[in-house]
């Protein structure tokens, strides 16, 4: 990853961020601009100079903003526990050059790497009332590593993993979480065992690299929403009450094919 590092001169002292939970993706809302512009716009502002980490040019160049390790100015609420990259344009009116997704992609895929704990990658109108970073910003490709298809459900390992950080190095393992393509090979996520006594709730989270093949998914999770009703389930994932009320028997007693709760998790079995 090459950043090009800028000198600043920060009008107030920066403070170090204690925690890091996510990143936040902006645009700068300007066909044509550069970091030191950004600067100059947030000194106007009355802040210690630019707000966010990382400014991404159109010409896919990675610049520095603040240290990694400081706290942000670009999301209210979040500058706490987020990463702030900025995108050189305006994605409102314009589609964002394949040299600048590129960047941004290897960006944030960096960051997942310095930062495993992170867990949310964000646009920043989902935090704040703004338009930010855009209606045509490709966020699904820079979130998602360009590539990646997003699987909630169960997952389980058949084959050994290629590393996992903590616990669960066991084939039969089965897992939940949101993975997405790392690369053709690996698959990366956070996952929670399920089936693995002794580690059931108190193992909880484990993070780490598994193997693309190493992973299948064997069935899909459907929260129940009120007034759902298992013939609409089994209709929407193609298959029938039966194998549903079969699957979630162990978990949920007393499902019926007329009786299902809102706020369930059911597998729904392929
Ligand atoms: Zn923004």
């Amino acid at each position: 990853m090459t950043i090009i590092e800028t000198e600043y001169k920060w009008s107030i002292p920066l403070v170090k961020r204690s925690k890091t939970n996510g990143v936040v993706l902006h645009h700068a809302a300007a066909e044509s601009c550069t970091a030191e512009d950004i600067h100059e716009w947030h000194l106007a502002k009355g802040w210690a100079g630019i707000g966010y980490h990382f400014f991404v040019s159109k010409e896919g160049s990675v610049y520095r903003g603040r240290p990694i390790d400081t706290v942000g100015a670009h999301t209210n609420g979040r500058n706490y526990d987020t990463i702030g990259i900025c995108f050189e344009g305006n994605f409102e009116d314009e589609e964002m050059p394949e040299t600048q997704v590129n960047s941004g992609v290897e960006l944030v895929s960096w960051l997942l790497e310095l930062y495993p704990q992170i867990t949310k990658i964000t646009k920043h109108m989902e935090h704040n009332a703004t338009s930010c970073p855009g209606k045509n910003f490709p966020f699904d490709r820079i979130k998602n590593n360009g590539k990646s298809k997003e699987i909630k459900g169960v997952l389980e390992l058949f084959a050994e993993p290629l590393y996992i950080s903590s616990t669960a190095e066991k084939k039969s393992a089965v897992i939940t979480g949101t993975y997405y393509l790392w690369s053709d090979e690996v698959v990366r996520g956070r996952v929670k065992i399920t089936n693995l006594p002794g580690n059931i709730g108190k193992a909880g989270q484990v993070t780490g690299w598994i193997s693309a093949a190493a992973v299948k998914l064997s069935s899909t999770i459907h929260p129940v929403l009120w007034g759902d009703t298992l013939g609409e389930i089994a209709k929407r994932y193609g298959t029938t009450v039966s194998k549903i009320v079969d699957a979630n028997k162990a978990k949920y007693p007393n499902i019926t094919a007329d009786y299902i709760v809102a706020g369930w998790t059911l597998v729904i079995p392929q």
